[in-house]
Order: structure tokens, then sequence, then C-alpha cells
């Protein structure tokens, strides 16, 4: 039974130094392999404390991290997709929402919500990265259309937090349309004057990427996120050549100029109503006039 020999020694941890396990859950950096209590990775907002590897979150969590005290009113929450294009892969369209609703108790791959952050008001819509791939289809391309609305409407600031693999396949040329309409929108929202930061996190793809994500007046991203148009491996296998090292990462896009800067999750919420404050309708509608008065 030669398996079952100890071969190194020094495995042995004095009790001073074994660790409490209350909870009983751990985490393991998917990057360094670090492991962690869930109650402490959650404490750092989900990013390792070894290596910083800002871990994939959805609305929920981004709510949470944002929003004061977690208190915040949803838009639109029960709008679902219709299934325009009768669309079957290896199942119906509407089945495959059904079961995605049920395995995430969400309704579609964004949500949208106002409440206040750091004490201020603020529109959020956020990607839900496990509906479909966070996938932009007519659903996706309506909440984040009305919660702009809603934002130019009450003059709030607006935040969008991209997550997605692009538009949806299941809706086709209904999926691309939505890039026009949240565009035209956001362009409804910078001609009144109110703010609006774009924070692209991994992975932000596609049609999301070719619209609304790169339309802020800020665009900033989290460390490490995965940014672009189409994916590595579409791009190296057209042009026939090796990529740069850490191509499409938002340090890369950043270096490019595509971006504004990068911030660390656990410094958003405050850095987020440092930027507002400085962008804050007020602000901008003095700036207006001078404007006007040069034409
Ligand atoms: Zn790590």
């Amino acid at each position: 039974m030669s398996w079952f020999k100890r071969v190194e020694k020094g495995i042995v941890t004095p009790t001073e130094e074994k660790k409490e396990t209350p909870d009983g859950l751990w985490y393991k950096c998917p990057e360094c392999k670090t492991v962690a209590t869930m109650a402490e990775h959650k404490r750092l907002l989900y990013t390792c404390a070894n290596c910083n590897h800002h871990d994939r979150i959805n609305s929920a969590e981004y709510f949470e991290v944002l929003f004061d005290d977690n208190q915040f009113t949803e838009l639109d929450a029960d709008l679902t997709s219709g299934d325009p294009l009768h669309f079957v892969d290896t199942k119906p369209y509407p089945q495959r929402v059904a079961a995605t609703e049920r395995a995430t108790g969400l309704h579609d791959a964004v949500r949208t919500a106002y409440g206040r952050s750091q004490g201020a008001e603020l529109v959020i819509a956020c990607m839900d990265f496990k509906f479909i791939g966070g996938s932009m289809g007519s659903v996706v391309g309506e909440k984040i259309a009305r919660a702009i609305d809603y934002a130019r409407q009450h003059r709030i600031p607006f935040l969008m937090i991209s997550k997605s693999g692009g538009a949806r396949m299941m809706e086709a040329g209904y999926s691309l349309m939505q890039m026009a309409k949240t565009s035209a929108k956001l362009a409804l929202l910078s001609e009144a004057g109110v703010p609006y930061v774009s924070l692209l996190t991994d992975p932000t793809t596609g049609g999301v990427t070719a619209s609304f994500a790169m339309l802020g007046d800020f665009n900033i991203a989290e460390p490490g996120a995965l940014i672009g148009f189409a994916g590595p491996r579409v791009i190296k296998e057209t042009i026939g050549k090796d990529l740069p090292k850490d191509f499409q990462s938002s340090e890369f896009v950043l270096e490019h100029g595509f971006l504004d800067f990068i911030v660390d999750r656990k410094d958003l919420k405050q850095k987020l109503a440092d930027l507002l404050h400085l962008l804050r309708p007020a602000a901008v509608a003095e700036v207006v006039p001078v404007a006007a008065a040069r034409r």
C-alpha cells in the first residue's frame, strides 16, 4: 500500500496557524490558484487578495456594490422576449429562454434600476452574462433605451455596466437594431446634458462594444477585462498573424486610447461618485451658454 506512505514532511500545521472555516465554502482564484473563503472573497467585492483578479459578477452583486444599502427600484423588471423569427437551434428559442429564466431567476440579460449611490441619484443598467452569454436581444436594447429615457426625463446620471458576448443570434436583425436604438437614445441624453458613464467588464464584445459601451462621456473598465469586437481567435485566423501579448485586455485597450481609465472594483463606488460630481448636470448647464454663444 505504498501510495498511503507520507513522502514529504512538514505538512503538520501548528494549532495557532490553523484557520477557521465557518462557512465551509471556498473560492479558488482561476488566475493564481490562491484559495480564500467565500466570505473573504465577497468582502473584497469578488476580487483576488493575491493577484487582484476580478471575478465575473452579475447585476445583483453590482447593485449591492453601488447602491447605498442595496436600496433601488427596478425598471421594467418583467419585460421578456418574444420569438419573432421562430428560431430553433438545439431547442426552440422560447424553450431556451424559459429554461434560462428558471436557472438564473432573471427575465433577460440586463437589469435596470434607479437609486442612490454615495447619496447621489443614479440610474444603472447592468448586464448579466449568465443569461445566454449576456447577449443583446430586443429586450436588452429596449430596457436600456427605457432606462436612458428615465435618466433623461429625471436628469439623473446614467451608468451602463456592460458584460456581453454581443448580439443575440436567435433574434438576428432585431438584435442589430438595438445598436442603433440605444445609440440614438444616448445622443438624446447627451443633448440634454445628462452624464453617461460606461463601465466595461469582462467580457465586453461584439455589438455591445460597437454601440452603447463605447459611447460614454467616460468609458472606463475593470482590470483584465476582455474588450473587443471580434474575439482574438477570429482575428488571428483572419489576419494569419500572432497577436500581441494581452491583446484586447482593458490595459491594452487603454494604452491604445479607447478607454479613459481602469478602475479597481473596490474603488468603483467612490471614483464614480467623484466623476459624477465633476460631470453633474448643473456644471454642464453652465457650460452650454458659452458653447451656444460661439455659434
Ligand atoms: Zn488570484
